[in-house]
C-alpha cells in the first residue's frame, strides 16, 4: 500500500482509494469497482465528505428497520468487502441481519474469496454461494439465495446497481440503499436513501444499533414512521450546491 502522509488534506480520502485497490489486487474487488468508487468520491468532495444531519437520520431510520425486520439481510458487493469488512460484520451482528455476497461480476471464485474475508473479519455464517434463486433482471446480481435476498423483508443495499434497487422494491420489500448520488436510480427508488460514504455510514449505524438495540418495539416503529425520504434526497441536493456556491466564491468565481 502507498504510504500517505496522515497530515495529507485529502487523508482519508485517499486511505479508502488505497483500500479499493488492494480490494482489486486481493481479486475481491473488480477493476470496475474502482471507477464505480471515482464516481462516489466526486459526490462525496460535493458533500464535503461528511455525514450530513440528514445521512445521519436516515442511517438512524435504516437501522430501527433492521432490527424490526423478521428476516433482513445486508448484501455485500466488493467494494463493501474491501471498504467496511470489520464494521458489515459488527452490523450484521448487532441487527441479526444475515450477509450475503452479491456481485454484478460474478464468478464463483470471487464469491468464495469474499465469504472468505467477512470471515477472517469474524463473520460465521456468509450466504450468496448457493445462488438458488433469481430476480427478474437479466444481469447476475440476479442470483441470490433462496434463504437469503430472495425471501428478506427488509435489504440493505450498498452501492447497488439501480435496476436490482428498483426490482427489490417492487417485489414488496423495503430497500434501504447506501449511495452517495442522490439522483442515481438506486437513491430514487429506494425506500431509505443513505447519502454518505459507506465508510462513515456503516460505523455510524453500527453506534445507533448499539445506542437502539434495547429499544421496545414501538419506539423504533416511531423512528420509521416518521421517516421521510423525499427530505433526505432534497438536502442532500441542497447541501451539495451550497458547497459549490460556497467553494466558487472562495475560489473568486462570482456566483451568478
Ligand atoms: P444507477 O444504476 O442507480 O443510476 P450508477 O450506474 O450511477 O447508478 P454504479 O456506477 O452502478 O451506479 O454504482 C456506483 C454507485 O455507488 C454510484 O452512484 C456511486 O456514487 C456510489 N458509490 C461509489 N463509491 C461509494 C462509496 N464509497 N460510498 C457510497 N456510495 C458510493
Ligand atoms: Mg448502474
Amino acid at each position: 500500500m502507498t504510504r500517505i502522509p496522515v497530515e495529507h488534506p485529502r487523508y482519508e480520502s485517499l486511505m479508502t482509494r488505497e483500500s479499493v485497490v488492494e480490494g482489486v489486487q486481493m481479486g475481491i474487488t473488480s477493476r470496475q469497482g474502482l471507477i464505480a468508487q471515482g464516481r462516489g468520491e466526486t459526490f462525496d468532495y460535493l458533500l464535503g465528505e461528511r455525514t450530513i444531519a440528514t445521512a445521519a437520520y436516515a442511517e438512524r431510520a435504516a437501522v430501527a428497520l433492521l432490527l424490526l425486520a423478521q428476516n433482513p439481510i445486508i448484501s455485500v458487493n466488493g467494494n463493501t468487502a474491501a471498504l467496511v469488512p470489520g464494521t458489515i460484520v459488527s452490523l450484521s451482528d448487532m441487527t441479526g441481519a444475515m450477509l450475503e455476497v452479491n456481485l454484478f461480476h460474478r464468478s464463483d471464485a470471487r464469491i468464495h474469496k469474499i465469504i472468505r474475508h467477512l470471515k477472517s473479519h469474524g463473520a460465521v455464517n456468509v450466504l450468496g454461494s448457493k445462488g438458488n434463486a433469481r430476480l427478474d433482471i437479466n444481469h447476475d446480481r440476479a442470483i441470490v439465495d433462496e434463504g437469503g435476498i430472495y425471501g428478506a423483508d427488509v435489504v440493505l443495499v450498498p452501492l447497488e446497481d439501480g435496476d436490482r434497487c428498483e426490482t427489490l422494491v417492487n417485489m414488496g420489500k423495503i430497500v434501504i440503499a447506501i449511495d452517495l448520488n442522490p439522483l442515481s436510480r438506486t437513491s430514487s427508488s429506494a425506500n431509505v436513501s443513505i447519502i454518505d460514504n459507506i465508510t462513515r455510514a456503516i460505523p455510524n449505524m453500527v453506534q445507533f444499533a448499539k445506542d437502539m438495540k434495547n429499544n421496545k418495539i414501538d419506539e423504533l416503529e416511531s423512528v420509521v414512521n416518521s421517516y421521510d425520504n423525499n427530505k433526505v434526497l432534497s438536502s442532500a441536493m441542497y447541501e451539495m450546491s451550497e458547497k459549490l456556491k460556497n467553494m466558487s466564491i472562495e475560489r473568486g468565481i462570482e456566483w451568478i
